[in-house]
């Protein structure tokens, strides 16, 4: 599929789950122009119900941007982050209602779930508050990623970033989601937290996980057994 065609389906994807609403959050996906490297991200400020592949904006690593629309005004987050993880070959920002709850507390996500793991360290950091679009909230975002692919913006959301769209997506899916068990349990008194051996024990385990072609850890074929559904 078309590169921008893709990025416009995601965005709308975000909407439709109710990652975002409005005009809120952005999205992009790296992306060479020649021998130039760089990424394509929605446009500042439009629907993206209404979105077409001309009003995808290509920004280079350099800032330079091409295109008849404006980009993100976060294109400088989307910026650092390609440049900081060369694994990341897609960046999402929303402002999706549980992340943007929690991000008001300015508070760190705790290990109170294994999921946390899936974020690569024993928590998911709030990034100090800094203005939107500005230089200071990636310098800022970026510090809350070290060793991790998702923090909270502190008074305004999250950002996650995937080897692609989807896996991106998916991220940004579970990060809400997440959110949305801590919030919830937080009502009912103070969650239990894993212990660091626990958390590592859950990063190992996802090393192998959702594998479906392969001899993943801890499926029943991986332990020697056959798997009873395709018999
Ligand atoms: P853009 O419309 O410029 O992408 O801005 C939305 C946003 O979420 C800013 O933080
Ligand atoms: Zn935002």
């Amino acid at each position: 599929m078309d590169k921008r065609v893709e990025l416009i389906a995601t965005a709308q994807a975000m909407s439709a789950i109710g990652l975002n609403r409005g005009t809120a959050g952005n999205l992009s996906c790296r992306q060479r122009h020649g021998d130039r490297e760089g990424f394509l991200i929605t446009p500042t400020g439009m629907d993206y119900a209404r979105l077409k592949p001309g009003d995808i904006p290509w920004v280079g690593l350099d800032g330079r941007f091409s295109g008849d629309k404006n980009p993100s005004s976060e294109w400088r987050l989307h910026r650092d982050i390609y440049v900081a993880r060369i694994e990341a070959g897609a960046v999402l920002h929303a402002h999706s209602p549980f992340a943007v709850s929690l991000a008001c507390l300015r508070r760190d996500i705790p290990p109170f779930h294994y999921m946390i793991a899936r974020f690569g360290g024993d928590d998911v950091r709030c990034a100090a508050y800094a203005l939107f679009g500005s230089q200071a909230l990636s310098d800022a975002a970026l510090l809350a990623l070290e060793d991790r692919s998702a923090c909270l913006l502190a008074n305004h959301g999250m950002a996650v970033y995937g080897c692609d769209l989807k896996q991106a997506l998916d991220r940004g899916v579970e990060l809400e989601t997440l959110c949305e068990h801590y919030w919830r349990a937080s009502l009912l008194g103070e969650p239990a937290l894993l212990e660091a051996e626990e958390m590592t024990a859950a990063r190992e385990r996802f090393q192998g996980y959702g594998g479906q072609g392969t001899e993943g850890s801890g499926s029943p074929r991986s332990a020697g057994r056959k798997n009873p559904g395709k018999e």
